[in-house]
């Protein structure tokens, strides 16, 4: 099943539907109610493939100024 992830143009709120049939109309932002939300990829797949690159950005460098 389906879950598609939407971000709203509105306030930037992100949120995730179940999408039961194949071409369904956008959403509703669930915080501000605004139409205006443009789909994203599935949630799976973006948590998968970003969080090893926020990993290595944000690993701070232990080693340079304290000694
Ligand atoms: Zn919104």
């Amino acid at each position: 099943m389906p879950i598609y992830e939407y971000q709203c143009e509105n306030c930037s709120h992100m949120f995730e539907t179940l999408v039961l049939g194949k071409d369904t109309e956008a959403p509703a932002c669930e915080k501000c109610g605004s139409r205006r939300v443009v789909r994203r990829i599935s949630a799976a797949n973006t948590i998968g493939g970003s969080s090893r690159g926020m990993n290595a950005a944000c690993t701070p460098n232990p080693s340079s100024g304290f000694s």
